[in-house]
C-alpha cells in the first residue's frame, strides 16, 4: 500500500458545561459532542522523514496552520511509533475544509486520521483501546474525532460515550475570518461569573425521540458569554443569523463560528443564500455523520 486517505469530521457541541478549572489547570467538562459533515482528508505516504502539507478547500484560511514538527499531525505520528517502538517516517498531506481555531476541531480532526490512517499504511493493527489513549494524550478533542457520531464527553472531554440520537440534524454553519484561542476563551470565563451546573438531560431526551423544538431550546455553550466578551464583534452575526429564521443560534465549541439549527435542508440551503448575499461565508452541514474512516485503497 503506497498511500491511505482518512477522513475525519468537525466536530460541534450541543451542550458544552463547563465545571470551574482544576489544580491541573483543565476545566471539568460535560459536553455533547455531534460530528457533523464538514471534514478534513489526511493522506499519508512512507517517506524519509516527517513532513506536512497543507491545501485548503472551499475558502479555508489555512495561513495559521503549522507546516513543522508543530502541526499536531507530526505529534500525531511520533507518538503512534513511540507506541509501537518503530522508526518510520510518513509524508502527511491534510485537505482542509474545517475551519482554523474555529471552534470546530480541527486539528483534532487532522491528529485522528492521522492514526488511523498510518496504523493502515503500516498494518500496525493498533486496538480500538490503544488508538483511544493515544487520541486522549494528543488533546482532549481527538478521542470524538475517532468514534464520531452523537456522544457524551466527560473529564476533560477526552472519556466519549455514544448516545442515542434519533434524528437527522441540520446546521448553517458560519466561520469567521479572525481565528479565536481556545485557552484564551478558557482565561476569560475564569473571570466571569461562573454558570450553574447543569447535565444534558434535556440535550439526551430531545435526541433520544428526534425532537426539533426541544433540542432547538436545550442547546447550550458556557463558553459563549467568554467568547463575546473577547469578540463582541461576534453579536452582530449572531443577531444576523437569529433573524434568518434558524430554530437557535449557538456558538461552536470556542468559538468564532457560529451554528444555525435549521428544521429542513431545503431551509438551510435558503438561509446560505441569503447569508452569502450579506457578504458572509457560510456552509451547510448536516449530523451525526462517522468519526475518522478510510476513504481511499490506493
Ligand atoms: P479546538 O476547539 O480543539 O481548540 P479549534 O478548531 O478552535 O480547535 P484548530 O483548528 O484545531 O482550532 O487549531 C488551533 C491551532 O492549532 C491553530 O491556530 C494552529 O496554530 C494549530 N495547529 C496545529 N496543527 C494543526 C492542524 N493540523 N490544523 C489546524 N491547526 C493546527
Amino acid at each position: 500500500m503506497d498511500s491511505v486517505t482518512v477522513r475525519a469530521p468537525a466536530k460541534i457541541n450541543l451542550f458544552l458545561g463547563v465545571g470551574p478549572v482544576r489544580d491541573d489547570g483543565f476545566h471539568p467538562l460535560d459536553t455533547i459532542y455531534q460530528a457533523i459533515s464538514l471534514y478534513d482528508d489526511v493522506t499519508v505516504t512512507e517517506a524519509d522523514a516527517w513532513s506536512v502539507h497543507v491545501e485548503a478547500i472551499g475558502g479555508v484560511d489555512v495561513s495559521e496552520v503549522p507546516r513543522d514538527e508543530h502541526n499536531i499531525v507530526v505529534h500525531a505520528g511520533l507518538l503512534l511509533t513511540a507506541h509501537h517502538g518503530i522508526d518510520r517516517c510518513a509524508r502527511i498531506e491534510v485537505a482542509k475544509a474545517i475551519p482554523v481555531a474555529g471552534g470546530m476541531a480541527g486539528g483534532s480532526a487532522d491528529a485522528a486520521a492521522t492514526l488511523v490512517a498510518l496504523d493502515r499504511l503500516w498494518d500496525l493493527r493498533t486496538t480500538d483501546e490503544d488508538l483511544l489513549a493515544l487520541a486522549a494524550r494528543l488533546g482532549s478533542d481527538v478521542p470524538f474525532a475517532l468514534v464520531g457520531g452523537t456522544a457524551r464527553g466527560t473529564g476533560r472531554g477526552e472519556i466519549v460515550d455514544a448516545v442515542t440520537d434519533a434524528g437527522s440534524w441540520w446546521w448553517l454553519v458560519v466561520p469567521n475570518a479572525e481565528g479565536l484561542s481556545t485557552p484564551a476563551v478558557y482565561r476569560a470565563f475564569d473571570d466571569l461569573p461562573q454558570p450553574d451546573s447543569l447535565d444534558p438531560a434535556e440535550v439526551l431526551a430531545a435526541l433520544e425521540h428526534g425532537d426539533l423544538i426541544t433540542l432547538a431550546d436545550a442547546l447550550r455553550n458556557d463558553l459563549e458569554p467568554a467568547a463575546l466578551a473577547l469578540r463582541p464583534d461576534l453579536r452582530t452575526t449572531r443577531t444576523l443569523l437569529e433573524e434568518t429564521g434558524v430554530m437557535r443560534v449557538l456558538l461552536s465549541g470556542s468559538g468564532p463560528t457560529l451554528l444555525g439549527l435549521s428544521g429542513t435542508h431545503e431551509l438551510a440551503l435558503r438561509l446560505r443564500e441569503r447569508l452569502l448575499d450579506d457578504g458572509y461565508q457560510a456552509w451547510v452541514a448536516h449530523g451525526p455523520v462517522a468519526g475518522a474512516h478510510e476513504v481511499s485503497y490506493a
